[in-house]
């Protein structure tokens, strides 16, 4: 059999995703030798992150001792950042929230006034919890607009005015520990993923005043060559009148400018309709109300054009639909659904699940929690634990 990374940290991976529950099932599935996963599982045991509890079941000869993740070793905070508000949490180490709380912002006033209330708030949830700065691992933060994954600075977001080349984790440095900033969208779909090991290849779409897309593909994130996969918010599409419709971006016929939470608003006030803000008309068409419904139903069918190119070229497991406009729940799906099926390839479309989001409040903490319990747990990561908790243990070597 072909054998797979024996790494300390792929070997708690294992662990974590319920795929191995012992060293006698890590060595048959990544074929190392029953030294090497012993001396690194040792080496998880001594930095807490892995314990050792009950007898499982033998297939001839002594029972094997289980193994079971340790998500009690550490803490994270997750921090999801809106336009208007933030939430922030304080997880353990399988993403499970300890404390959290929410509060208004205007992400306008710029990174210093925000970030030091998301410092003020973050030292809130952790007295919560009973914690100290000592114990956190990791940060993971969740922003309305791009970000260069890899330095955790803002590139030009067009909604986050002052915020363009801030580096975000320096406003953690009371921690002392790795953090790690992304997009929401990116953020959200990792949330919406759960827990880790999945493998499956989904796309989260978030639809409010603009459209984006997080790709996960085999249960991770794609980022591409310079972290804006997925913004799909600026594909072309036709106009609904023949009358180009001019973008934010500077272009014509964007998705979001024909769809997005803006455009709906925009169409609503031309067609009289009686609401003030894109969430008042996506209440009316939750209610049920025949021309909100329509526009809605148009921004499904608009955005599902899109959505069945990219189902035929990425052949997802599973799309799921989440941000404000979202919430109209059925008439979106209904417009989405004739789009993807109408259009996209029988053999990619056949067991295809479109959904609205489940916890859409969540999913953005769920996710920034997730996103630094992942980076926390990589390779460098647990190595640094497993060396500053074990003292002279040796490094884990090859993959
Ligand atoms: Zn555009």
């Amino acid at each position: 059999m072909a054998s797979t990374s024996a790494s300390a940290s792929a070997l708690l991976h294992h662990v974590r995703t319920g795929r191995a529950r012992s060293r006698a099932e890590l060595v048959a599935l990544t074929g190392s030798s029953r030294n090497t996963v012993s001396a690194r599982v040792d080496q998880l045991i001594a930095a807490n992150l892995l314990e050792e509890g009950g007898r499982g079941w033998s297939t001839g000869g002594r029972p094997p001792t289980l193994l079971r993740f340790n998500s009690q070793a550490g803490c994270v905070l997750a921090v999801d950042l809106g336009v208007t508000s933030v939430d922030v949490a304080v997880t353990d180490l399988s993403a499970e929230i300890l404390a959290t709380v929410g509060h208004p912002i205007d992400i306008a006033e710029g990174p210093g006034p925000v970030l030091a209330e998301v410092d003020r708030l973050a030292q809130g949830v952790l007295a919560e919890a009973g914690l100290t700065p000592a114990d956190v691992c990791a940060v993971g933060v969740g922003v309305p607009g791009p970000v260069e994954f890899s330095t955790g600075r803002p590139v030009h977001p067009p909604i986050m005015p002052g915020w363009h080349d801030h580096p975000i984790p320096s406003a953690f440095g009371r921690y002392d520990c790795p953090v790690f900033a992304d997009n929401d969208v990116n953020v959200m779909a990792l949330g919406e993923m759960g827990i880790a090991g999945s493998t499956e290849d989904v796309l989260v779409i978030k639809v409010g005043t603009g459209i984006g897309c997080g790709i996960v593909v085999d249960g991770q994130v794609y980022r591409g060559a310079q972290g804006s996969a997925g913004d799909i918010g600026h594909i072309s599409v036709p106009p609904p009148h023949g009358e180009p419709v001019l973008c934010r971006c500077g272009n014509e016929n964007c998705l979001e400018a024909i769809a997005g939470g803006g455009a709906l608003l925009r169409d609503a006030l031309a067609a009289g309709l009686p609401v003030t803000t894109t969430r008042e008309l996506v209440q009316l068409a939750a209610h049920g109300d025949g021309p909100a419904l329509e526009l809605v139903r148009n921004a499904g069918r608009t955005i599902g054009t899109v959505l069945a190119s990219l189902v035929n070229f990425f052949n997802p497991h599973r799309i799921v639909m989440t941000g404000g406009v979202a919430q109209a729940g059925p008439p979106l799906l209904a417009g989405i659904r004739e789009a993807v099926y109408g259009r996209s390839l029988p053999l990619a479309a056949r067991a295809l699940d479109i959904s609205v989001s489940a916890a859409p409040d969540l999913s953005g903490r769920l996710g920034a929690a997730l996103m630094a319990i992942e980076g926390f747990l990589d390779e460098d990561s647990a190595y640094q634990v497993a060396r500053a908790d074990a003292g002279s243990i040796e490094a884990p070597t090859a993959r």
